[in-house]
């Protein structure tokens, strides 16, 4: 979809107006490694994709909110009014939007002089770990800053992005897929410090490889209750570290420290989460040295490894997940394969080479519909540029 037909969709949806439309748009994004990393004071190095969400805005006189996605025509016009902005069952979709003008007002004390109204078009799939949800959230976040001159930097967008998702939305997330949708940047993955929201690019140009995404299509329920379990897992285990060292988070041990000291860990299951975290953060960051220095098949190894650990020691992959990566693994031409986002379904990410793509997704499309009977999709990505206008 091109500016000229989001505008189009725009006035079908709402009719002529006398205020400007802008349109506006965010991406979603694909972690290369390090997974859950980023609530354990670790590094995670995630691209902005060139997928994304779009929106197109207009100002409105009055103080009504009206929203309208493309991708939930049954819903219709969402009507609101910004004197009551609340998380509501009816709102839908629209609680992300809501949530980013409540944030706003609570973080910030900025309160918005009127309403507008709001058209989306996305090619990002939802609900599979590419982070939609981020990418609404910062798309909205510049769409508002922009029309009304509020001078967010895409820090604090991101950073109102991360508030709206854990206090509107009640979802306990960390700060990596605001950060990356707000900050991206073409053909670079980005090395993010999760600790002190430092970070540095690195680039991932690979002209004799592609980026594959493949989405397993399931979603179990687990994966909420999972998330928070293992939180709970690892602050135990980080609270037993520090009787005997003086970190601060899992993500300040090296792997000697970890294993000197791990036996202070008394649940064998707490040590294994923690295991994952050190080790983790320490296959990220030597992952980012190994990117600058040009050496992908390194990389690649680091993402198998990673997908060892999370399926073994934290224990939230799942046997689709599994065999998209076992069958990944034995395919020529893969450089390194590992499920990517929360886990318990969604997606794996693959680097392949050029000439060996395409039987890559002919013979792993075919073998998973037989074992499991269900079509997974392939996207074939590219690290793209963070959220910005386009009109
Ligand atoms: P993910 O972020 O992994 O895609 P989430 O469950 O966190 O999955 O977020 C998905 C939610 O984001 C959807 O249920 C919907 O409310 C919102 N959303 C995503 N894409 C769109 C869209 N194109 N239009 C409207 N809302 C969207
Ligand atoms: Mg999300």
């Amino acid at each position: 979809m091109d500016e000229k037909q989001l505008q189009s969709e725009f006035l079908k949806a709402f009719g002529t107006g006398t205020e400007p439309v802008k349109a506006y748009f965010a991406p979603g994004r694909v972690n290369m490694i390090g997974e859950h990393t980023d609530y354990n004071g670790g590094h995670v190095f995630p691209c902005a994709l060139t997928l994304g969400i779009y929106g197109a805005f207009r100002r409105r006189q009055d103080r009504q909110l009206r929203f309208y996605s493309l991708s939930y025509p049954q819903a219709g016009i969402i009507t609101a009014s910004l004197d009551r902005l609340i998380n509501s069952e009816q709102g839908g979709w629209s609680n992300y939007p809501m949530g980013v003008i409540w944030t706003l007002d609570k973080k910030a004390g900025i309160q918005l002089p009127g309403g507008f109204d709001m058209l989306v078009y996305s090619h990002l799939p939802v609900g599979c770990g590419l982070s939609s949800s981020a990418a609404l959230e910062v798309m909205t976040g510049l769409a508002l800053s922009d029309l009304f001159g509020l001078h967010r930097s895409l820090k604090d967008i991101a950073l109102d992005g991360q508030f709206c998702e854990n206090h509107f939305i009640n979802l306990n997330c960390g700060i990596m897929d605001q950060f990356i949708s707000a900050l991206g940047r073409k053909d670079n993955a980005m090395f993010l410090d999760t600790n002190t929201l430092d970070y540095e690019y690195a680039p991932l140009a690979m002209p004799d490889a592609k980026i594959i995404i493949t989405n397993s299509n399931v979603k179990h329920s687990l994966a909420s209750s999972a998330y928070n379990q293992r939180r709970q897992q690892c602050e135990t285990a980080l609270a037993q570290l520090q009787t005997v060292l003086p970190v601060k988070t899992l993500g300040d041990l090296d792997e000697d420290s970890f294993e000197t000291h791990k036996k202070v860990i008394t649940d064998p299951v707490c040590l294994r989460r923690a295991r994952h975290a050190v080790y983790e953060n320490r296959r990220t960051i030597k992952a980012f040295s190994l990117l600058k220095s040009g050496d992908i098949a390194g990389f690649g190894r680091l993402m198998n490894q990673s997908h060892v650990s999370l399926r073994d020691d934290y224990e939230v992959s799942c046997k689709e997940l599994d065999y998209l990566a076992e069958l990944a693994w034995m395919h020529p031409g893969v450089i390194g394969c590992r499920m990517t986002g929360g886990g318990f379904g969604g997606c794996t990410v693959a680097i392949v080479e050029n000439e060996h793509v395409e039987s890559f997704i002919a013979q792993l499309g075919a073998k998973y519909k037989g074992r499991f009977g269900i079509i997974a999709e392939f996207y074939i990505v590219e690290p793209g540029d963070g959220a910005r206008a386009i009109m």
